[in-house]
């Protein structure tokens, strides 16, 4: 389903530690759809996802960082900007170049000529349960992908090209995989099984081994950068699934910045007092207090979850059960994680390795207390990030004035 365009729309723009990300716009300026918006000294920040005029720019701190909200009234006439133009003979283009060009349009590419990637994995698995975006898209837009592939294996170096998708996206798989006589990528059949999805899992869940360093890419995005690098459209949509109270799903394409309550009216679903809306799938979405919250790049899916069926996680005490540890696809260990950071002992979650939990909630999940497991984890993670940067601030306030000094790091 394409949702239409809303009369106003919220594009948030994240902030980096040092708190720039203020668009060089002000009120009143009209903006176009696929426009680059930069700051003061010409930095790329975004890209405009509709045509209109810009109402308010405000500072929007957030728990998961600091954002600038750029409000736009929109206009019916949706006009891309004349810059938007593809790139001739992109495929030809020395692999170095074409990688710069595109992180030097926002896409995050991780290839670097020093350490290649040893494979590519195209991962058709969702990012949570209920979502369905991957699998869609492949389906859709195969010859796009199968260009993707051919792209990527060029500039990566990479000879071992792998789609990862559960079985019944098989008969779509090979069709990508082989591009006239030639093959270009293997199919590997994975359960669809949570948490395999996830970027970090899907090298382990793959039979075959010893792959070190992946380049893991999405359907969605793999596509967005052939629209990107043939039309010179940015891309402005975000494939989500809507989950309603039911688990009925309808997948949708929207336009980024769209508000939530625009998405509801036109999936025709209804919220009421104390249901709760999630911003991603079951396991690892984040509660949305309201619903004018726009979509972001990151966001999968919005599900409504109905007053009755809502979980409360709490502060009951660990009854040291294990069963949080058995089923840490990382083996940590999630009680004493969580118990460090009730306490404040946010150094002692450094000691059982806090930085590889890919946050993705099984522990809380099956937790006989239903304690909060990864808000605490969360919430050390962000206090130990914190004391990091007020320890490099220390540094730099101790060096002052002392030329090359050589301060132990606090
Ligand atoms: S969220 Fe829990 S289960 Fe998942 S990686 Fe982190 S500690 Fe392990
Ligand atoms: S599952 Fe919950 S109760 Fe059991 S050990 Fe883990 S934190 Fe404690």
């Amino acid at each position: 389903m394409d949702v239409s365009l809303p009369k106003q729309s919220v594009l948030l723009i994240k902030k980096s530690a040092n708190g720039e990300g203020m668009p060089a716009l002000s009120s009143g300026e009209s903006i176009k759809t696929g426009g680059k918006i930069s700051d003061a000294e010409g930095k790329l920040l975004a890209y405009s996802p509709v045509t209109g005029t810009v109402a308010e720019i405000y500072n929007l701190p957030r728990v998961d960082g600091d954002f600038t909200a750029v409000d736009v009234n929109t206009s019916e006439n949706d006009v891309w900007d004349e810059n938007c133009r593809g790139i001739d003979n992109y495929f030809d283009r020395e692999p170095g170049a074409l990688v710069s060009l595109l992180c030097d349009s926002g896409f995050a590419l991780d290839i670097r000529k020093d350490e290649r990637p040893d494979a590519v994995i195209l991962n058709c698995l969702e990012s949570d349960l209920l979502v369905s975006i991957n699998r869609n898209v492949l389906a859709e837009y195969g010859d796009t992908i199968r260009r993707g592939l051919r792209l990527l294996k060029r500039i990566s170096g990479s000879d071992i090209v792998i789609i990862a998708v559960p079985g019944d996206l098989r008969d779509f798989a090979e069709k990508v995989a082989v591009d006239g006589s030639e093959r270009i990528a293997v199919v590997d059949l994975l359960k669809p099984l949570y948490p395999f999805g996830m970027k970090e899992i899907i090298p382990r869940a793959l039979s075959r081994k010893g792959i070190r360093r992946p380049l893991v890419i999405t359907p969605e995005y793999l596509n967005s950068i052939i629209v990107f690098l043939e039309h010179g459209s940015p891309p402005v949509h975000k494939f989500i699934t809507l989950i309603d109270r039911n688990n009925v799903r309808i997948n949708m394409k929207v336009r980024i910045g769209t508000p939530i309550s625009h998405i509801l009216r036109e999936g025709n679903i209804k919220i009421s007092e104390l249901d709760k809306l999630v911003l991603g799938g079951t396991m690892r979405g984040k509660s949305s207090f309201h619903a004018e919250f726009p979509v972001t790049a990151d966001i999968d899916a919005i599900m409504v979850q109905d007053r009755d069926a809502v979980v409360t996680l709490g502060n009951e005490a660990c009854v040291n059960c294990g069963k949080c540890i058995g089923v840490c696809p990382n083996k940590l260990q999630p009680h004493l994680l969580a118990r460090y950071s009730e306490f404040s002992l946010f150094e002692r979650c450094r000691d059982y390795d806090i930085d590889y939990c890919i946050e993705c909630g099984l522990c809380a999940y099956v937790c006989t207390s239903r304690r909060a497991l990864v808000h605490y984890i969360v919430f050390a993670k962000k206090e130990l990030a914190k004391m990091a940067k007020e320890g490099d601030h220390a540094i730099e306030s101790d060096n002052i004035g002392e030329g090359l000094a050589c301060h132990p790091v606090k």
